[in-house]
């Protein structure tokens, strides 16, 4: 038993040694490109497409859900329906629910049926700038494998969680061919405006007449299902804005790549 302790020390002695002479180069290697990413960040242009904030196609609304998929996505989905028009979901795959629940996987496949774009909000809902280079790529595998999975999509578009990215974020996001998206307009839906200070936010905005719109809500809010989404699908349209996607707003593909759905199996967990 001795011998077995003494054997043992001895092994992580070495492996001390080991990890003193190889954890450093990582190191090393890390903090070049964290420092290549810094020197490139103050040009505007750099080497990374710029974070979207708005639509390029005049008098088209983009109105955005995130957060999902929740209960109220049906109604939401059904007004925009009934007034002709589409709407986004920046799905997360284990937010307010597992993505891969019934109910979920139902969801999912009602949005994306009806027409509406699908994209990726990352798995967890976690914030991306407080994450390594691997966990960001993580986050938003997972997703995207869950939405291959129940409906065979790979999301061109992603939108980090609480709209907070840094350079690593967009490095990661281009390396998985995804453009990064937030908005030009909030409704203050989860950040505690009430029905008429997220309306009266709305109306301001329109009041400037703007060419377009790219406008944050979430569809894990009921009065969002409920109130802001009827009242403001059909102000969008009396004002005479087409309801569109991100990627119709924007004149991109709203997919990488269109597989078959897969079969649902015990391995789809969260
Ligand atoms: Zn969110």
């Amino acid at each position: 038993m001795k011998s077995f302790v003494c054997l043992l020390s001895e092994l992580l002695a070495v492996a001390s040694v080991v990890s003193a002479t190889t954890i450093p180069k990582a190191h090393k290697a890390r903090a070049a490109v964290v420092e290549d990413l810094d020197a490139r960040a103050p040009t505007p242009a750099g080497p990374y497409p710029p974070v979207i904030t708005s639509c390029v196609n005049p008098m088209q609304a983009a109105v955005t859900l995130d957060d999902g998929p929740y209960d109220y996505l049906q109604e939401i989905s059904d007004y925009f329906t009934w007034a002709g028009g589409k709407a986004t979901f920046f799905f997360n795959g284990n937010n307010w629910r597992c993505i891969y629940t019934q109910p979920s996987q139902d969801l999912v496949k009602y949005a994306y049926q009806n027409g509406h774009q699908i994209a990726s909000h990352t798995w967890a809902h976690l914030n991306l700038t407080q994450l390594t280079y691997d966990e960001i790529h993580s986050e938003m595998r997972r997703v995207e494998q869950a939405l291959q999975r129940i409906i065979g999509v790979t999301p061109a578009i992603m939108r980090p969680p609480f709209g907070a990215y840094n350079d690593l974020v967009r490095r990661v996001a281009r390396e998985r061919g995804q453009s990064v998206v937030t908005w030009d307009f909030d409704s203050g839906d989860s950040t505690g405006a009430t029905v008429d200070q997220s309306k009266q936010r709305y109306e301001d905005a329109l009041g400037k007449h703007p060419s377009n719109l790219l406008a944050l809500n979430h569809e894990t809010k009921q009065p969002t299902a409920h109130q802001i989404i009827p009242w403001v699908v059909k102000l969008l349209k009396y004002r005479g804005y087409q309801l569109v996607t991100v990627a119709q707003c924007l004149n991109v593909e709203p997919y990488q790549k269109i597989t078959a759905p897969q079969t649902p199996s015990p391995s789809w967990q969260c």
